[in-house]
């Protein structure tokens, strides 16, 4: 399925804006990197079968968590969360491939984490809201516009899994 194996940033390669693949950005909070679940989050996300393109640890600016979190800035927790964000080192990643974004939010779990069901990540190693480990884009758009805004222009890998087809025909 030529239309899930590029990328944005080798859109002009592929053609027109409609082959695009979807991709979601997904970030392990600070909370989650201190507790050791690194590994166990990737593994979830690689062992579904979505493609890994972008990945980094990274102590985030003010800037960033404000601008990523914007839409939210009228909150009563807006500064909580800010703070919470900045408290130590999270890992960005972006993950790409068909429906990804629906996706990784059912593999996330509700924002409540004793309401995401057993199975879910937050469901799994959460229980309160403003320590709920993970992130995920809520919309397609909002992929591609946090994604732009943690990695950059350039900030992705274009490659191809070898196993691909036995993931999709
Ligand atoms: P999600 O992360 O599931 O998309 P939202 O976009 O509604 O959820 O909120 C963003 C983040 O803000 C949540 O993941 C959580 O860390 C924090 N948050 C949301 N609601 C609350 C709340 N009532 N109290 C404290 N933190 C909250």
């Amino acid at each position: 399925a030529p239309a899930t194996r590029c990328a944005p940033r080798c859109a002009a390669a592929a053609g027109p804006v409609s082959v695009r693949a979807e991709i979601s950005y997904v970030m392990i909070k600070p909370d989650g990197v201190q507790r050791g679940l690194v590994g166990e989050i990737i593994s979830r996300f690689e062992r579904k079968g979505f493609k890994l393109v972008g990945l980094k640890l990274f102590q985030c600016t003010r800037e960033i968590a404000e601008e990523h979190y914007k839409d939210l800035s009228s909150k009563p927790f807006f500064p909580a969360l800010v703070e919470y964000i900045l408290s130590g080192p999270v890992v960005c990643m972006v993950w790409e491939g068909e429906g990804v974004v629906k996706s990784a939010r059912k593999l996330i779990g509700a924002t409540n984490p004793l309401e995401s069901e057993p199975g879910t990540i937050r469901g799994d190693f959460a229980v309160q809201v403003g320590r709920n480990v993970v992130h995920g884009s809520d919309s397609v758009e909002n992929g591609e516009r946090e994604t732009a805004l943690w990695f950059g222009k350039d900030g992705l890998v274009a490659w191809e899994p070898t196993i691909t087809p036995w993931l999709i025909e």
